[in-house]
C-alpha cells in the first residue's frame, strides 16, 4: 500500500496540496531574427500567434486532456498561421513546391508517428498523429503518407496552393539568386520550424514539430523534424522538439541526447539542453534551438541562434512569448 507520501513521489506533477500541475512550450523556429529587421507590426502578429498557440494548447491541458493532444492543438494553430515555416506559410524547395514534415511522441506509451514528404495535408501534425494511432508504422513518405491519410477521418486535404505565401516565394528567389552567383545560402537565416511540449494533469509528457524544411531544399531532402529522436523525443521525464539546421540535429540526435543525459545521467532538463544545444551542436557547426519539459514542469528554451519564437505556460500559471536572446529565459 502506498503512502501519501510515496504517491507524491509516484506523481511528481503535482502541487504539493495534490492539485495535478500542468505545463506547455512551444516554438516557431530558431535563426537570424535581427530586432531591426522585425518591423513591430510583424513582432505583433508573430506574438499574437504564439499565443493564439499556447490558449489552443493550455485549453487542453486544463480541460484533462492528454498531452498528446494538447501539442497537437498547439502544433495546428501554428501550421496553420503563415508567420510561421509549416502548414501554411511553410518554405518553397528548389522546384518551387512546399514539403511538409511533422511527427509526435507520446512519453507515456512511447507511440510516435511522422510524415516527410507531404504535399496536401493541411495539418502534417494531425498526420504524424494518424500514423501513431491508427498505422503499425512510425514514419510515412510522400504520396504513400497521402494514401493514408485518405483513410483516415478528420485529415483535411487541401489544394498545394493553399501554402504558398509571397514571402517565402521570395526567399526561395533570393537564395536561388545567391546560389547561382556562389554563395551557400546560410541556413541559419531559414527558421520558422513549429513545434509543442506539454506535461498533462496525469504526469504524461509528449512532444510534436512540424515544418516545411529549409529553403530551396531539393532532392527529396529531409530535416530533423520528422525523425524520432533528432528533432522530437518524448519518454515517461523528458520532451523536447527542435528547430534548426536540421542536418547536424540528425548527427547528433539532439532531443534523444538530450533525454538520455536526463534520464540516464540524471542530469537536469536545463543543463542537459544546455550542454547539446550551446555547445555540442555549435561545436559541430550547427545551430539552432530547443524546447523541453519535465515531469515536474521544470521547461528550458535554449538556443544559440540570434532568436527562437517561443512562448510558455509555466506551472504557477505564469506565461509569457520571447523572440530575442534577451526577452526570456534564454538558455533556460
Ligand atoms: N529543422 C528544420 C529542418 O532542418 C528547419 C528549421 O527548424 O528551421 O528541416
Amino acid at each position: 500500500m502506498t503512502t501519501p507520501a510515496e504517491s507524491a513521489i509516484a506523481h511528481p506533477s503535482a502541487h504539493t496540496d495534490g492539485t495535478p500541475i500542468t505545463a506547455l512550450v512551444i516554438h516557431g523556429g530558431a535563426g537570424t531574427i535581427g530586432r531591426a529587421q522585425l518591423m513591430p507590426e510583424r513582432e505583433a502578429s508573430i506574438r499574437a500567434g504564439l499565443n493564439r498557440a499556447l490558449d489552443a494548447g493550455h485549453a487542453v491541458l486544463q480541460s484533462g486532456g492528454s498531452a498528446r493532444a494538447a501539442v497537437v492543438a498547439a502544433v495546428v494553430t501554428l501550421e496553420d498561421d503563415p508567420n510561421f515555416n509549416a502548414g501554411r506559410g511553410a518554405v518553397f524547395s528548389h522546384e518551387g513546391v512546399n514539403e511538409l514534415d511533422a511527427s509526435i511522441m507520446d512519453g507515456h506509451t512511447l507511440q510516435a508517428g511522422a510524415v516527410a514528404g507531404v504535399h496536401r495535408v493541411k495539418n502534417p501534425i494531425r498526420l504524424a498523429r494518424a500514423v501513431m494511432e491508427r498505422s503499425p508504422h512510425v514514419m510515412l513518405v510522400g504520396d504513400g503518407a497521402e494514401t493514408f491519410g485518405k483513410s483516415v477521418p478528420g485529415i483535411e486535404f487541401v489544394d498545394p496552393g493553399y501554402f504558398h505565401t509571397n514571402e517565402r516565394w521570395q526567399q526561395l528567389q533570393a537564395a536561388k539568386a545567391e546560389e547561382a552567383a556562389g554563395a551557400a545560402s546560410p541556413p541559419s537565416a531559414h527558421f520558422g520550424t513549429v513545434g509543442a511540449v506539454a506535461l498533462d494533469a496525469h504526469g504524461h509528457l509528449a512532444a510534436a514539430t512540424s515544418t516545411g524544411g529549409m529553403t530551396n531544399k531539393r532532392w527529396g531532402r529531409v530535416g530533423d523534424s520528422p525523425i524520432i529522436g533528432a528533432g522530437t523525443y518524448a519518454i515517461a521525464d523528458c520532451a523536447v522538439s527542435a528547430t534548426g539546421w536540421g542536418e547536424f540535429f540528425i548527427r547528433l540526435n539532439v532531443a534523444a541526447d538530450i533525454c538520455a543525459r536526463v534520464t540516464y545521467r540524471g542530469d537536469s532538463l536545463q543543463a542537459a539542453a544546455g550542454e547539446v544545444v550551446m555547445r555540442r551542436l555549435p561545436a559541430l557547426g550547427g545551430d539552432g534551438g530547443v524546447i523541453g519539459i519535465d515531469t515536474h514542469g521544470h521547461i528550458a528554451m535554449p538556443f544559440c541562434t540570434e532568436g527562437m519564437y517561443r512562448g510558455w505556460i509555466q506551472p504557477d500559471g505564469s506565461r509569457g512569448t520571447g523572440i530575442f536572446a534577451d526577452d526570456g529565459c534564454h538558455g533556460k
